[in-house]
């Protein structure tokens, strides 16, 4: 194994790389069934997460995979490597939409040839429909729902949706109720309608899948609680009842002594624009033990960290119930979750379980691993680009990573699980700027702590020049590095950039009078360096006061001045110079994963075993997945 290739594919701004699931082999029969089957309830999903991301999705995606696999042209001609490297850009992004940064993406070949190879492909649907929709432009302007290319809503304003959404809550008896979460609301015959996601409503056939593996899988579960758990789920994919969903998460959440976790549902609402609309998505854990002594440690000490923040008393928990992390190494990943993935989760999202309950966070070891591991793949380095300091630049390197796992800890396990909000706040006033605003918050709680004496007293780092190295490749991440993502003059939108944007601009800002961070030119480069670390961190712990503020009343005007002046807009020549070196370098600045495969090995009519096999093509998974896991029409 020690061979092992980390990256499997580059294409556009794309790598692809595969991860390890170390400790899977060692496993006995019961708990490799009982994964086998959480993936398998996890994969059933997949048409459920294109559907929700456009109407049209599962049309063109069919339509590229029957091109991919009939057609009968010249597959050695540039205009078809060309087409291959769309149809990976949109398998890659659930569609024609940049997984990111949400600008729509077009095929680097003309019409007419696209024309050409679906005439010459057995296609199920009307050519013309097909290459309109790729080709055709979007409209930015107008109503943020009726623009929107997801499907949540059909023929349904911002306006009426949040009406309509304000008036279930105020004359439901349950006011806990995760609204919306599990619906499409659309406008039929004028009067405004949820279609639900359930067995017998929409995206029954995926549903019904779904739930037959995780039966299977709960009759390997090792505990009462992890079939219990499943159970409750189970019904909720039955019946599409809220209620239901949050005894799930309850019970759910209770699961802290499992080695095997999961996540599967319709759980975060990034995707809708007005934040109410839960992505399918479905994840599957095995817990490594070793690794997660730190993440622990944190979570019991994290009445301390409440209690030592510079937050504002009374936007403080009183107490901290039920904060459990784990460091996890994934044995699946789908929809919303797959090929790009996020290293770190807290759940659940429903605001009073989390106050009555706690929530649970995990940061994924496997993942940080395989993308750490590539980069060393790679001849080049932005570390080394766009540090101003070389000097133990190797060092440098091993303390960034070390850092940034243990602030993903820190970030998910502590920063989100803190503060709290005032009467009558319900955490979901800030609107469309609500996700920017959190990230920002959980980054900035990480950032304070990260260079704390506490963490050098509990052990979980040995010197602060760890922290140190971090402050310092934040803040070039932020102000600089992170740019690369965009094209030319494009601004900054996907929640996590924007948060980091944000707080490395206001630092850079409010750190100005003392030199605090400091904008250096050298051989007509730009880089940004950190002066004085101690500044930074009181800077960092002022916007974290401010900010849980903001959360806190809920300040949507405040919410919108930060983001809007601050996280949004780009300087246009830095933007030029950083592309400009960063293209030298022949990276790719986002990753995304491959699956294993899972295989029963049957003998005599028994399973005997469950074999992982890794996997090196990505496309040929996308198609392998079309066949197996296309349940909607
Ligand atoms: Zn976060």
């Amino acid at each position: 194994m020690d061979d092992f290739k980390y990256i499997v594919d580059k294409f556009a701004d794309i790598k692809v790389v595969r991860y390890r699931v170390d400790g899977f082999d060692k496993l006995n029969l019961n708990e490799k069934l009982y994964i086998y089957y959480l993936n398998e309830a996890s994969m059933c999903g997949r048409d459920i997460i294109w559907a929700q991301r456009n109407k049209d999705n599962l049309m063109i995606r069919k339509t590229l995979e029957n091109v991919i696999k009939t057609c009968t042209l010249d597959k050695n001609s540039s205009n078809y490597k060309k087409f291959i490297e769309y149809c990976k850009r949109f398998f890659f992004s659930i569609g024609f939409m940049h997984h990111y940064n949400d600008t729509k993406f077009y095929p680097e070949i003309s019409r007419k040839y696209f024309y050409e190879l679906l005439s010459h492909s057995e296609i199920d649907f009307d050519i013309n429909d097909v290459i309109e929709l790729i080709y055709s432009k979007n409209s930015d302007y107008g109503d943020i729902l009726k623009c929107s290319v997801n499907d949540f809503y059909e023929g349904v304003s911002e306006k009426e949706a949040k009406d309509f959404y304000h008036k279930l809550y105020e004359e439901s008896f349950n006011k806990n109720l995760s609204f919306g979460l599990n619906t499409k609301l659309i406008n039929y015959k004028g009067k405004l309608k949820e279609k639900t996601y359930c067995l017998n409503g929409l995206y029954g056939s995926c549903i019904a899948k779904i739930v037959s593996n995780l039966e299977k899988a709960c009759l390997y579960a090792s505990s009462d609680d992890e079939r219990e758990s499943i159970e409750l789920l189970i019904q909720f994919y039955k019946t599409g009842d809220l209620e239901l969903w949050d005894q799930y998460c309850i019970k759910w959440l209770g699961l802290v002594s499992s080695k095997i976790d999961y996540i599967n549902g319709f759980i975060e609402v990034y995707n809708d624009p007005i934040g109410i609309k839960g992505s399918y998505e479905g994840i599957v854990e095995l817990i490594d033990e070793n690794k997660s002594e730190i993440t622990r440690i944190i979570a019991e000490n994290a009445l301390w960290f409440e209690e030592n923040s510079p937050t504002d008393k009374k936007f403080k928990k009183k107490k901290i119930t039920g904060v459990s992390a784990n460091v996890v190494n994934v044995t699946m990943l789908a929809g919303d979750s797959y090929p790009s993935a996020p290293i770190g989760i807290n759940l659940p999202n429903s605001m009073w379980i989390r106050e009555k309950y706690g929530s649970k966070s995990v940061s994924i070891a496997n993942l940080t691993e395989a993308v750490d591991y590539s980069i060393l793949e790679e001849v080049n380095s932005s570390f080394d680009e766009f540090s101003y300091d070389k000097n133990d630049i190797e060092l440098k390197k091993k303390y960034d990573i070390i850092a940034s796992d243990i602030h993903t800890h820190l970030h998910e396990c502590l920063g989100h699980a803190s503060g709290s909000l005032s009467k009558g706040i319900r955490g979901v006033e800030l609107h469309e700027y609500q996700s920017a605003i959190e990230e920002t918050r959980a980054e900035l709680f990480a950032l304070y702590f990260l260079m704390d004496d506490k963490l050098i007293d509990l052990g979980i780092i040995d010197n602060k020049e760890i922290a140190k190295v971090f402050y310092e490749s934040y803040i070039r991440g932020g102000l600089q590095v992170q740019l690369v993502r965009l094209k030319l003059g494009e601004d900054v939108v996907q929640a996590h950039m924007q948060a980091r944007k944000l707080i490395s601009t206001l630092a850079y800002e409010m750190g100005m009078s003392d030199n605090v961070i400091e904008k250096k030119i050298k051989d007509n480069k730009t880089y940004f360096v950190v002066n004085d670390y101690d500044k930074l961190r009181e800077i960092f712990g002022a916007l974290l006061k401010e900010v849980q503020r903001v959360v806190s009343e809920g300040d949507y005007n405040k919410a919108r001045e930060l983001i809007e002046n601050y996280a949004v807009k780009v300087d246009l020549d830095l933007h030029k110079e950083t592309l400009e070196r960063y293209n030298k370098l022949g990276l790719k600045p986002y990753s995304g994963y491959v699956n294993p495969d899972y295989r029963l090995i049957i003998k005599n009519d028994d399973i005997i075993d469950v074999k992982v096999e890794y996997i090196d093509d990505f496309l040929k998974q996308q198609i392998d997945y079309g066949e197996y896991y296309s349940f909607l029409k």
